[in-house]
């Protein structure tokens, strides 16, 4: 299902052209117009899900396996010494486009993309308060 008001929409299904790598019958791969590094691509799901809860199980399952595979294309050809894959749900988490989308960010020895955070402390309060939700 589409969503007329979603920019992701329109360019996973051809609407808005868009730098596409990959194209099957789920999903565009294209490169980010504001890119982090050079490469730096999105898949995008063709069907309209606004985060990665709302995306079906199967849609998962194939996006984490072409995150893989594109990756590791882009990974040879652009001799790049590592990569981020990363997929923001909710503001808070810095998504701004609310149509599911996974990043996939060549990373180059002495670059200045930035997607690290401070390490905390795990308290035994937050320990026992979390394992328990798994109970
Ligand atoms: P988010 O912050 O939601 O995780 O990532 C959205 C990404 O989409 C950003 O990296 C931004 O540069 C990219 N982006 C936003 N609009 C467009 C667009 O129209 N075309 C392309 N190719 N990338 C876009
Ligand atoms: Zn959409």
């Amino acid at each position: 299902m589409k969503d007329q008001n979603c920019i992701f929409c329109k360019i996973a299904n051809g609407e808005i052209p868009a730098a596409t790598l990959y194209e099957d019958e789920d999903f565009r791969v294209i490169l980010d117009l504001g890119p982090a590094s050079k490469g730096h691509a999105l898949i995008l799901p063709k069907e309209h899900a606004a985060n990665l809860y709302e995306l079906p199980d199967a849609l998962a399952g194939k996006a984490m396996i072409l995150a893989k595979k594109i990756a590791s294309k882009l990974s040879v050809a652009l001799k790049c010494d590592g990569f981020n894959i990363v997929q923001n749900n909710g503001e808070a988490a810095g998504q701004t486009v609310f149509h599911f989308h996974i990043h996939l960010i060549p990373r180059y020895k002495g670059d200045t993309v930035n997607v690290t955070w401070q390490p905390g402390i795990l308290t035994e309060e937050d320990k026992k308060e979390i394992l328990e939700i798994f109970r």
